[in-house]
């Protein structure tokens, strides 16, 4: 179990280092802000819709190293799909994060998304890893409103 943490920690370093997708995107048709008062992490998401799909998302902002590692795994994740399959993976990991350290977690619904189950272990630490979900929720769902954690 150990070796499987360390694997997590490597690619959430490895993403906080080399955020993918980072950056305005100039021919966005939605941008959606996030904020996570606890820690302080802020996130701008970039995301262009073009007939109930995801064909472009970006982001930046400031915060901490799970933020930042949990936008640039999602933004890869959710690139290209539909709206849909996006809003359906951001239930699965919300479910992944908010279930009990003590009960195992289904890591085959959430793919490479399975590197945050780790932040479990530290609940302050979830609000960090679902900042960009929840921000990703607020650009499908059109609602300009800046996405909370709480
Ligand atoms: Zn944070």
């Amino acid at each position: 179990m150990s070796d499987l943490t360390d694997l997590y920690q490597e690619v959430i370093l490895d993403h906080n280092r080399r955020p993918r997708n980072w950056g305005p995107l100039t021919d966005a048709t939605r941008v959606a802000k996030g904020h996570n008062p606890l820690c302080g992490d802020r996130l701008t998401l970039y995301v262009k819709v073009e007939g109930g799909t995801l064909t472009g998302i970006s982001f930046e902002g400031s915060g901490c190293a799970i933020s930042k590692a949990s936008a640039s795994l999602m933004t890869d994740a959710v690139k290209g799909q539909s709206l849909t399959d996006a809003l359906s993976l951001f239930d699965r990991v919300h479910d992944m994060l908010t279930t009990p350290i003590a009960e195992p977690v289904n890591t085959d619904e959430v793919g490479k998304m399975a590197v945050l189950s780790g932040v479990r272990e530290f609940p302050a630490r979830v609000k960090c890893a679902s900042l960009a979900w929840h921000t990703l929720k607020s650009a499908i769902l059109d609602t300009h409103q800046t996405a909370k954690t709480e």
